[in-house]
């Protein structure tokens, strides 16, 4: 297959037109302090197995408890996934034997799962479509397994046993990387702003799973799919759509048939191998939880989780627009990520100048999160130092030049910007005798450029203002050295 082009039009040799089709399965770790079932942390990290109790390690004997946040978050899902609520819920026992998982059964919910049937809307380059949300529904997550690290044994770690997950299962609506792109990124911007969860891929709070078949143009049979795991930034998924598809196709184009398993991408090495062959529902004999009882979730309930929903995102877009007077553009970069949101909101109140904390975000800011290769999730800085340091601008504190200076230490250290200003001495001089004795000597320095000046050359007083600037290690208020320059010129 290498150095095969599978750009479109390219694709002269082959036979028949293909068509993808996906369907993706996404976890999600809920925000909440504890797990599912116990009150043990759910906190990131931690000396291996200190956080756990006999109910997330599997003792006999030991009973679950339901969290009710847990509930709530899933709920918050499903509404704003437009889903419809099994108001009688339960939950079931799946059986598998693994390492990972103490009690041989991971506790989910196969036959009434909280939501199902809903959709969210994406973007695509044919304009809107809604990809079906078959259903949604709560399970807990297994322990980790650490192979390596002692030589010829694995080691099992079980803060995470038992730490809340919603599954949400897509229908098989997508049909290219970019589609599962938009509406990863569609779900993974509503998850947030419900605040139920961060949904780090990198870090594993939000996992796809990606399911994948090719059939005919036209056809309306689907073909055989295979489930590829393991893939944990945006980038792999689109490699493991494209690369996945091309396997399939190469299959079918030799007349050999697709095995139904699921297979583990291998970005570093750019392809998937098998992992096990796809089990089905009746492989891990599941049957009803007897140690829960149902959740009943009545319409009041609903409705209370509806009325706390935070403002969605495009809400908060034309709240952009028509209280601060942001350009749609800047709002729909602004409230891309939750982070950037909260950012720019607690900046604008603290400073009282939305626009300028605006335009710092757009232009610095994504300037060197560009250059970092970071994702907004990632910003680190604190709204009341992007807050003074605007305010310090508008006071003709500091000019623009050191301003920037000052933010790329506010982006990479969150450092507090007025203390550094003045540890630095990096006011700007307005002082007029002390400039005006600066420029005396730049004029001194420079006859030729006052020469040109004089005899109609416009541009060279912006040279003169340069030399100025550098002179006073950009400390200088621009305007004033301009209106001292062109004063001593005349
Ligand atoms: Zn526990």
């Amino acid at each position: 297959m290498k150095g095969r082009n599978w750009r479109e039009g390219e694709r002269g040799k082959m036979s028949k037109q293909y068509e993808t089709v996906i369907g993706l399965e996404v976890h999600v770790e809920l925000a909440t302090k504890t797990k599912i079932f116990c009150s043990c942390s759910t906190a990131f990290g931690g000396a291996p197995n200190t956080r756990t109790c006999p109910v997330c390690t599997g003792m006999p004997g030991s009973l679950p408890v339901l969290n009710r946040q847990v509930v709530e978050y899933a709920l918050a899902v499903g509404l704003a996934a437009g889903c419809q609520v099994n108001q009688y819920c339960k939950f079931d026992r799946k059986n598998y034997f693994y390492p990972d998982n103490p009690q041989n059964y991971q506790i989910s919910q196969l036959y009434l799962p909280i939501c199902h049937d809903g959709g969210i809307g994406i973007e695509t380059e044919d304009g809107k479509k809604v990809i079906g949300i078959h259903e949604i529904h709560m399970e807990e997550d297994a322990g980790k397994l650490i192979h390596d690290e002692w030589g010829d044994c694995s080691l099992v770690d079980y803060n995470r046993s038992g730490v809340p997950l919603i599954e949400i299962v897509s229908e098989p609506d997508m049909r290219n990387a970019g589609e599962v792109i938009a509406y990863l990124e569609k779900l993974r911007m509503t998850i947030q702003y419900l605040g139920a969860s961060d949904c780090k891929l990198q870090e594993g709070s939000m996992r796809a799973d990606v399911n994948l078949s090719v059939r005919e143009v036209g056809a309306k049979e689907l073909g055989t799919r295979t489930e590829m795991k393991n893939l944990n930034s945006f980038r792999a998924i689109t490699h493991a759509i494209e690369g996945e598809r091309n396997r399939q196709i190469d299959l079918l184009e030799e007349g050999k048939p697709v095995i139904q398993e699921t297979r583990r991408w291998d970005e570093a090495g750019g392809c998937s191998y098998p992992m096990r062959s796809k089990e089905d529902a009746q492989d891990y004999r599941y049957f009803p939880d007897p140690d829960l009882p149902p959740v009943v979730i009545d319409s009041a309930w609903i409705q209370k989780i509806r009325d706390a929903q935070l403002e969605m995102r495009e809400e908060k877009m034309r709240r952009y627009q028509e209280e601060y007077g942001i350009p749609a553009y800047d709002a729909g970069i602004l409230t891309s990520d939750k982070g950037m949101a909260d950012i720019f909101e607690e900046a604008a109140a603290l400073c009282g100048k939305p626009k300028k904390v605006s335009n710092w975000l757009m232009v610095e800011t994504l300037r060197l999160m560009k250059e970092h290769g970071m994702d907004a999730g990632e910003l680190r800085f604190s709204p009341e130092h992007l807050a003074k340091l605007v305010s310090l601008v508008e006071e003709g504190v500091i000019n623009g030049t050191v301003a920037k200076e000052v933010f790329e230490l506010v982006f990479d250290r969150d450092i507090d910007p007025e203390k550094y200003v003045e540890e630095k001495g990096l006011r700007t001089v307005k002082d007029e005798g002390k400039l005006r004795a600066v420029i005396q000597e730049v004029l001194e320095a420079n006859p030729q450029s006052v020469v040109d000046y004089k005899g109609g050359k416009q541009k060279a007083i912006g040279f003169l203002v340069g030399q100025t600037m550098k002179a006073m290690k950009g400390k200088a208020d621009p305007g004033t050295v301009n209106q001292i320059l062109t004063k001593l010129l005349a």
